[in-house]
C-alpha cells in the first residue's frame, strides 16, 4: 500500500477553533499512526474572507500543539506550492478545468448577475443558492470563442447531469447515494480566475498525493461533486472521513461565542496544550477500553479512525477542566513550580514561600487562574463573617471559638518552633488535655488565620507559611471579631 499522505487545510481566517484543531489533530494522528506524511496547504483563494495574520496563527498553533507537519509552505516535501494562491499562479486550476471543458464535463458560463439573480433558489445547508440552469451549456464552440475575444467575464462550471445518480464512499457513514438532478453545476473557476475551494480541494489533494481527507460533516453534501471530478480526470478517489459535528453545553453548533472555542482562547484561559490536544482527540473519537487521559505519543500509537463516532460530539469545559485537573496532578513538581510562578506571584505580596504554596494547590486547582481564589488569603485576611466560626459537623459554635483561640493565643505565642509539625504537636497536646477533637480545636484556628471555609492546607501549615507575626495577629483580630459579636 502507497505512503499514507493527510493533510491540514485550513483557510487563514482568524483563529485555530477547535474544530480546525480537531481536524488537524485527526489528520496529523491518522498519518502518524500508520508513518505517513501529514501535510499543511493554505487554501487562501477566498480572498473576501482573508484575514491578515491568520496564516501565522495557524503555524503558531500546529507548533504550540505539538503537531508538527512534514511538508507546508515552511517545509518543501516536493509537492509545493502549498498556499493555493500560488499555486494558483502555475496556472494548474485552469489547466485541469480546460481539461474538464474538453471532456464535457464542465463549460464557460457567461451569464450576468441579474440573470442569476433571476433563477429559482433553493436552501442547502442553510444557505440559498441558486441552481443553475445550464443555460451556457448550449453555447456553441463559435459563441463562446466570440464571448471569450471580447473580453466577456465568466465563469467555469462543473457539468453535472440531470439524470442518474452518484455515489460515493465515506468510512464513517458508508455509502452515500444522490440524485443527479439534486447537484448544482457548481461554480470550478471564479470570475477573478480564482478556482473555488470546491474545485482546488479536488486538484491539489490529487496532485499533492493525498490519500485521506479528513473533514466536518459540512461537507458531506458537496463530496458526490468532488467524486464526480475526480471520475472525470480519471483519478484515485481519496479515503474519506467526514467528522461529527461538535456543539456546546447547548447542544448548539459550538461558536465563537461560546469563547471558548479556539485554541489561543484556551491557550489565555490557562489551560495546557496537552490536555487540550487530550481533550479535543476525544471530541468524536474513542479508544477501545475506557482510557481518557493519553500523551500524543499514546494517541498516534491508539489512534484507530474506525473508531471515530457519527454522533456530535460535545465540548464541555467542565470536563476539560477536570481533564486539566488530571494533567495538572500529575505533573512533575518543579515543571509545575515553574508554570504556576507567575499567577503565584500575582495573587501574593512578596516575602512569601510560593513553593510550599505551589505544592499545596497542586492537586487542588484544574487551571492555573484558579491560583488566585485559592491562595489570594496568605496575601491579606479577607473579610468574613463571625458565622464561619459555627461548623456543625466539628461542633463548634462562636462561644466555642472564642474560648479555644483565648486558651491557643498564649501557648503560641510562647512557640518557638513554628513549623507546621510543632505546631501540630502543641494544638493536639492542648486537645488532649483539655479532650476536644482535633476538629474542634483546628476549625477556629484556620478559619482565623485564612478567613475562608475551604483552604488548600490546614490550620498549622497556614500558620507556618504566614509566620509567627502575621499568624498571631490574625488570631488576634479572630478573638476581637468573636468578642463583638
Ligand atoms: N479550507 C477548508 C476549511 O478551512 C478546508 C476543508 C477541507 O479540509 O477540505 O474549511
Amino acid at each position: 500500500m502507497n505512503k499514507i499522505r493527510t493533510r491540514y487545510a485550513p483557510s487563514p481566517t482568524g483563529k485555530m477553533h477547535v474544530g480546525n484543531l480537531r481536524s488537524a489533530l485527526y489528520e496529523f494522528l491518522i498519518a502518524k499512526h500508520e508513518g505517513g506524511d501529514f501535510m499543511l496547504r493554505i487554501e487562501d483563494t477566498d480572498q473576501e474572507r482573508f484575514v491578515e495574520g491568520a496564516t501565522e496563527i495557524i503555524y503558531r498553533t500546529l507548533e504550540q500543539a505539538g503537531l508538527r507537519h512534514d511538508e507546508g509552505p515552511d517545509r518543501d516535501g516536493g509537492y509545493g506550492p502549498y498556499v493555493q494562491s500560488e499555486r494558483m499562479k502555475t496556472g494548474i486550476y485552469m489547466k485541469y478545468a480546460k481539461e474538464l471543458i474538453e471532456k464535457g464535463e464542465a463549460y464557460y458560463c457567461f451569464c450576468d448577475r441579474e440573470r442569476l439573480a433571476s433563477l429559482k433558489t433553493e436552501v442547502m445547508d442553510g444557505k440559498e443558492i441558486s441552481v443553475y440552469d445550464k443555460h451556457c451549456l448550449s453555447l456553441s464552440g463559435e459563441e463562446v470563442a466570440a464571448n471569450l475575444a471580447a473580453g466577456k467575464p465568466y465563469v467555469i462550471r462543473q457539468n453535472i447531469p440531470n439524470e442518474g445518480t452518484t455515489t460515493f464512499h465515506d468510512e464513517l457513514y458508508g455509502d452515500i447515494t444522490v440524485e443527479n438532478s439534486e447537484l448544482d453545476d457548481m461554480i470550478l473557476i471564479k470570475s477573478d480566475g480564482y478556482p473555488t475551494y470546491n474545485f482546488a480541494n479536488v486538484v491539489d489533494d490529487h496532485t499533492m498525493n493525498i490519500t485521506h481527507v479528513v473533514r466536518g460533516n459540512e461537507y458531506l453534501s458537496s463530496s458526490p461533486k468532488y467524486v464526480r471530478l475526480y471520475d472525470a480526470f480519471g483519478w484515485q478517489v481519496p479515503v474519506y472521513i467526514h467528522l461529527p459535528l461538535i456543539t456546546d453545553e447547548n447542544h448548539k453548533k459550538l461558536s465563537k461565542r461560546s469563547g471558548h472555542a479556539s485554541f489561543e482562547d484556551l491557550m489565555e484561559q490557562g489551560f495546557l496544550k496537552e490536555a487540550v490536544i487530550n481533550y479535543v482527540a476525544l471530541l468524536g473519537w474513542s479508544p477501545e477500553d475506557n482510557q481518557e487521559i493519553f500523551s500524543l505519543e499514546e494517541l498516534i500509537e491508539k489512534f484507530d479512525y474506525h473508531r471515530i463516532s457519527k454522533s456530535p460530539a460535545v465540548f464541555d469545559i467542565v470536563k476539560l477542566r477536570w481533564m486539566n485537573g488530571e494533567y495538572l496532578k500529575a505533573m512533575d513538581f518543579d515543571v509545575f513550580y515553574e508554570m504556576a510562578k507567575p499567577w503565584l506571584e500575582r495573587a501574593l505580596p512578596h516575602g512569601l514561600d510560593l513553593r510550599r504554596i505551589a505544592e499545596m494547590v497542586k492537586t487542588r486547582i484544574e487551571v492555573f487562574p484558579d491560583i488566585g481564589g485559592q491562595v489570594d488569603f496568605f496575601g491579606k485576611l479577607p473579610e468574613y463573617d463571625v458565622s464561619m466560626y459555627t461548623h456543625k459537623k466539628m461542633k463548634t459554635t462562636g462561644e466555642t471559638s472564642l474560648e479555644v483561640l483565648k486558651d491557643v493565643l498564649p501557648l503560641l505565642e510562647a512557640q518557638e518552633d513554628f513549623g507546621n509539625d510543632a505546631l501540630y504537636r502543641t494544638l493536639l497536646q492542648y486537645g488532649e488535655e483539655k479532650g476536644y477533637k482535633t476538629g474542634f480545636v483546628m476549625w477556629p484556628i484556620r478559619t482565623a488565620v485564612s478567613g475562608k471555609q475551604m483552604t488548600p492546607a490546614g490550620a498549622t501549615e497556614i500558620m507556618e507559611v504566614l509566620g509567627k507575626e502575621e499568624a498571631l495577629r490574625r488570631i488576634r483580630a479572630g478573638i476581637e471579631k468573636l468578642q463583638a459579636a
